[in-house]
């Protein structure tokens, strides 16, 4: 965990599945020190290659009322059936001790999350580059059942029609170009004045 003099941000990601979001994130985190990717809750049965507490954390519904009962959640919503919420304890600790976290989530946390934190959030939606490779990227999870997929595609054009409640909008032809485009999203937004702590000292001196 890097300490930095900066107030952490919230960088938010939002796409339809399949958009590339997962692998953009990961990169992100690969590539760029001082930010981690937050770990959501799910009540959704874990896939094949996905490990608990990396990538989510997997509960059943009774568990998860509980955790809503006992305010844990920054943001949760019902997606596509299943819940997926924002645990507090992955997210406020870290921005204040100077961390940026990724989180990866829909419209309608988004909107909640803004409500919540609204100066550190950063909003970032995804979009794939045509219906046609959407459902070729959805098709191509081994994991899902037709029903399953189906679903996804007809809410895919749900959450895209959202994008304009995003600060930034990416289009994802090509995963590095992709990237690129949010490290300098997330790089200028780490310059903006009020997230630089040590700003008023080094002006005091300054002047
Ligand atoms: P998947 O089941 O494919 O991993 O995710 C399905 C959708 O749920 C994605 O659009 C993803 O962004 C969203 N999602 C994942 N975690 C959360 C969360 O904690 N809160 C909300 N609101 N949405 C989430």
């Amino acid at each position: 965990m890097s300490i930095s003099n900066n107030k952490g941000l919230l960088l938010v990601i939002s796409s339809p599945s399949g958009a590339g979001k997962t692998t953009i994130s990961k990169k992100l985190v690969d590539d760029i020190d001082g930010i981690e990717l937050s770990v959501s809750v799910t009540t959704r049965k874990k896939r094949k290659d996905e490990i608990e507490g990396k990538h989510y954390y997997f509960k059943s519904d009774n568990e998860f009322q509980k955790l809503i009962k006992a305010s844990k959640f920054i943001e949760y919503a019902n997606v596509f059936g299943y819940f997926y919420g924002t645990l507090k304890n992955e997210i406020v600790s870290k921005i204040n001790n100077g961390l940026d976290v990724i989180v990866d989530i829909d419209w309608q946390g988004t909107r909640q999350i803004e409500k919540y934190l609204p100066d550190d959030i950063v909003k970032v939606f995804i979009l794939p580059p045509s219906i046609e490779e959407l459902e070729n990227r959805l098709g191509k999870r081994a994991s899902e059942n037709k029903e399953n997929f189906l679903k996804r595609m007809s809410e895919a054009k749900k959450e895209i029609s959202h994008y304009k409640e995003y600060d930034f909008v990416i289009v994802n032809n090509e995963i590095d170009t992709a990237v690129n485009q949010i490290k300098s999203i997330l790089f200028s937004e780490r310059l903006r004045r009020y997230r630089q702590l040590s700003l008023k000292a080094t002006i005091k001196k300054l002047l």
